[in-house]
């Protein structure tokens, strides 16, 4: 079904008045806002495509590796123990929507979002491809739904992998592609899962992805203010709409116009509905900023179209503020919100660099190993732990372990040198060794010093127990006695 919205009571755009899915089938209006869509839109389905099949320092330029929780951008790798980092990337990113948003409106949704630059070119066009333009007679053939179903499932297939590939990486996507399904289950399932809703979403769920299920659609009435860049209709000059009758006697193709006397002068909107059946969403633009418009400016080369034909001047519907195009005011550019997020987006970013540039060669951590917090040997306390170097330069390191507050012989830490390799994280067992005499309570703090003879060094304190002073009288009599009957 196709047109304007008709029910008698005011319903979702996407379904009838009885609540049954009101399909969706927009004619395509060519002009200047779709050829542009058209090069940015195909333009980042390469670059998707292409990306993590690219490497910078040996890595993709993006993985969000959720298994080893390592997640690289451009060269610059993150961990989760890079909290604070990590928290400001998202901030950031988040805060840059907001402050898009504020000022071009959901220019997102319209040119970039993968929702909308897929679906509109992408599968609608096969859509059109297999069964013919809206507007026009379907295409014959009982072969034209099967096949356009295939095609829908090959390329949501290649989508499916290429959006794995951001997760696992193309070296490992490879392996599993031409192994056996059986050898790697749960990524064959991962994929086929992907695909399904990959499916589900371009071929049968499409705008309402947009209108009810997108976060950020809902969000948008609180980001945008009367100035922000929007998609909007100009009732100033359209209203009151209405078909003007054509001058008696006018040679085909004039678009002179005449009024009829007794009625009201109309506006230049001919209520010819091209920017209703065009629309991706369903809705009238007329009827003001609605949730619904995904910016995608359909309407304004329909709309403009029009205004060619019947000799008027284009624009009816346009790019504008509210502000500039209903309420008639200059548009104010200089306003809280475009004052406060650039500035909080400044120092986000400042913090983002700062704590970049002075973290750590390496992230070192010595935890704690299941069972017995301490253990006697010989008369000496035993603290079984685990050392936990992340190597994060481009070159593999050799790390050594010192105790640079203790008196030699006081603790000893058994174990040598060990190398960790590139962006790669190494644990190791090891045994803290103390005698039962150097601790005055139930504990003691120990410095361990990591360093990799090349000016790195990280001090990580470790708090060895022990046990309480009067059980550690019990464990030297206990031990005199056991000496005493050898
Ligand atoms: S109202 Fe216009 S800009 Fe908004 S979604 Fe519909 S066609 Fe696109
Ligand atoms: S396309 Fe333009 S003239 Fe036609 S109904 Fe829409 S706003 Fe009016």
């Amino acid at each position: 079904m196709t047109g304007a919205p008709e029910p008698e009571v005011q319903v979702l755009s996407t379904l009838n008045a009885d609540g049954s899915r009101r399909w969706l089938k927009p004619k395509v209006s060519p002009g200047r806002f779709l050829n542009g869509r058209k090069v940015v839109g195909y333009a980042l389905i390469a670059f998707f495509c292409v990306l993590p099949h690219l490497r910078i320092n040996g890595k993709p330029p993006i993985l969000l590796d959720l298994l080893r929780r390592e997640f690289t951008f451009w060269g610059m790798t993150l961990y989760p123990t890079d909290t604070l980092l990590l928290a400001l990337l998202m901030l950031f990113v988040l805060l840059s929507i907001i402050f898009l948003t504020a000022m071009f409106g959901r220019v997102w949704c319209g040119w970039a979002c993968p929702q909308t630059v897929y679906l509109e070119l992408v599968y609608r066009p096969i859509e059109r491809f297999f069964l013919g333009a809206p507007g026009r007679k379907p295409k014959e053939g009982g072969w034209r739904q099967p096949a356009k179903f295939l095609t829908y499932l090959v390329i949501s297939f290649l989508l499916a992998n290429t959006f794995i590939a951001y997760f696992v990486g193309t070296d490992n996507l490879w392996r599993w592609m031409l192994g056996s399904p059986l050898t790697h289950p749960v990524p064959f399932l991962v994929m086929a899962v992907t695909t399904f809703f990959m499916m589900f979403d371009f071929a049968f769920f499409r705008e309402q992805m947009c209108i009810v299920t997108c976060p950020y659609g809902r969000f948008q009435s609180v980001m945008l203010d009367r100035n922000s860049l929007i998609i909007t209709y100009d009732p100033n000059r359209g209203e009151p709409r209405g078909k003007k009758r054509r001058k008696k006697n006018a040679p085909a193709g004039d678009v002179a116009l005449k009024v009829i006397p007794d009625e009201p002068e109309l506006g230049d909107c001919i209520d010819c509905k091209m920017c209703v059946t065009t629309c991706p969403t369903g809705i009238d633009i007329r009827d003001g900023l609605q949730l619904e418009c995904v910016n995608c400016a359909q309407c304004i080369d329909a709309c403009d179209s029009v205004m060619d034909k019947i000799g008027k001047p284009r624009g009816l519907i346009r790019y504008g503020s509210q502000a500039s195009v209903i309420d008639k005011v200059k548009g104010n550019l200089l306003r809280p919100r475009t004052v406060i997020y650039p500035a909080l987006l400044a120092a986000l970013f400042g913090g983002f660099v700062f704590i970049l540039l002075t973290r750590s060669e390496a992230y070192v951590s010595i935890i704690r190993q299941r069972g017995a917090p301490f253990a006697l040997v010989d008369g000496d306390v035993v603290n079984a732990v685990t050392l936990k170097v992340q190597n994060r330069t481009p070159v593999d390191v050799e790390y050594t372990f010192t105790l640079p507050d203790v008196e030699a012989g006081e603790v000893e830490i058994p174990g040598e040198a060990f190398v960790v390799g590139s962006r790669e994280t190494v644990s190791r067992p090891v045994r803290l060794v103390a005698p039962l005499g150097s601790f005055k309570t139930g504990a003691r703090d120990i410095v361990v010093r990591v360093s990799d003879g090349q000016g790195f060094e990280s001090d990580v304190t470790y708090r060895m127990m022990a046990p309480a002073p009067g059980r550690q009288r019990n464990s030297q009599e206990n031990n005199t006695k056991e000496q005493g009957d050898d």
